[in-house]
């Protein structure tokens, strides 16, 4: 069958994917919601946080707390958790619902998180936690955003937090999920779950649209028992067949694949290759986590410019801002990768991103 609209009736695809997304994802995420993008998958992951809410009375509780820096999809409710400055988003800012933004964590990835680096999130929280659904944010790699890497401890105690303040905690792992960052999933690095999960992106490996939110039985059960008794989302696309089995197929060739050991090379080979890189007066910062490499520049590239030059190297490579950044796949060869590397070292040595 081409499609079947999931509400009220199942397909084997749907079933195998969701077990298997709960198999592999933190514990205590139990339940999951299929849909057709990642923006959609981070409204739904909002609106669960919403209805849970409802459903245990408390329906003020309406607002969220997001990170500075933070990407978390294009659509109006994910708009309004994004960086308002670095989201891409401000013709749209007017409209969008207000929520309360808190400075990018200050503590680097490997670091410790001194209490200055939470004393924002924890002032935040104390103060509009009556007010406040869930904490959004993307463990420890902050995207489209900045591309970033912070404390796995701020994270551990952004969750304990969340706790104390019992505010949900929504980890958006649309870029991070299937191995990016060295781990299957970010979270794994602080030891915590997440009340929510979103997935996308790589969870076809780029073949088909497909995405999910996953969150814990309490919410979902909570949900179903307090009326209407169903969560209140029903794209048409969702649990798509094909999406499905393709998804399927992706995880079980990546859970085949030797992940780990090809992400550690790759971090080895980026860290070697993009090293030379800070050597150079325009680059504020290189940064490796994972199959993610990132040339910080201290000014914005000539987008026209840089491309070009990128093109008449004979790679594709697409910065955005001050970044130039790397996200390779994990069956790139040795030789590509330092096709890649050397690109970057050789457009930016010579002045052809001003
Ligand atoms: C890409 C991305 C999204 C949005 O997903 P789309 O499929 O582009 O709608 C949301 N959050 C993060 C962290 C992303 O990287």
């Amino acid at each position: 069958m081409a499609h079947v609209m999931f509400g009220g009736l199942t397909h084997a695809p749907a079933v195998e994917l969701c077990k298997k997304l709960v198999e592999i994802t933190p514990d205590n995420l139990d339940s999951v919601f299929l849909a057709d993008s990642g923006s959609v998958s981070v409204e739904i992951a909002m609106k669960m946080a919403l209805q849970y809410w409802q459903a245990k009375q408390q329906p003020e509780k309406t607002k969220f707390i997001s990170l500075r820096n933070g990407y978390h999809g294009d659509t109006i409710g994910a708009m309004s958790v994004c960086d308002p400055v670095t989201g891409m988003h401000t013709l749209f800012s007017d409209i969008l619902a207000k929520n309360f933004f808190i400075p990018s964590p200050e503590c680097k990835f490997g670091e410790p998180c001194q209490t200055e680096h939470i004393e924002n999130l924890n002032t935040t929280l104390e103060k509009h936690h009556a007010s406040v659904a869930a904490l959004i944010l993307e463990p420890i790699v902050q995207g489209a955003g900045g591309m970033k890497f912070y404390s796995a401890d701020y994270l551990q105690q952004a969750k304990s937090l969340c706790e104390k303040y019992n505010v949900l905690l929504i980890a958006d792992e649309i870029a991070t999920g299937f191995g990016r960052s060295g781990k299957l999933f970010a979270c794994e690095y602080a030891g915590i779950s997440p009340d929510i999960m979103c997935l996308g992106k790589s969870l076809t490996g780029g073949y088909m649209t497909l995405a999910a939110t996953l969150c814990s039985k309490e919410i979902s059960q909570t949900i179903s028992d307090y009326p209407p008794h169903v969560f209140m989302h029903g794209p048409t696309f969702m649990a798509n067949p094909l999406a499905c089995s393709v998804a399927l197929a992706s995880i079980r060739l990546l859970q085949e694949s030797d992940w780990q050991a090809n992400v550690n090379n790759i971090e080895q080979m980026l860290i070697k290759g993009l090293k030379k890189c800070s050597q150079l007066d325009d680059v504020e910062d290189v940064r490796v986590l994972g199959a993610i490499g990132v040339v910080e520049l201290k000014n914005t590239v000539n987008m026209a410019k840089i491309q070009q030059a990128f093109v008449d190297v004979g790679v594709w490579i697409r910065p955005f801002g001050k970044l130039v950044y790397l996200m390779p796949p994990y069956t790139i060869e040795q030789r590509e990768l330092n096709t890649l590397t050397n690109a970057i070292f050789d457009v930016l040595n010579n002045g052809k991103h001003l």
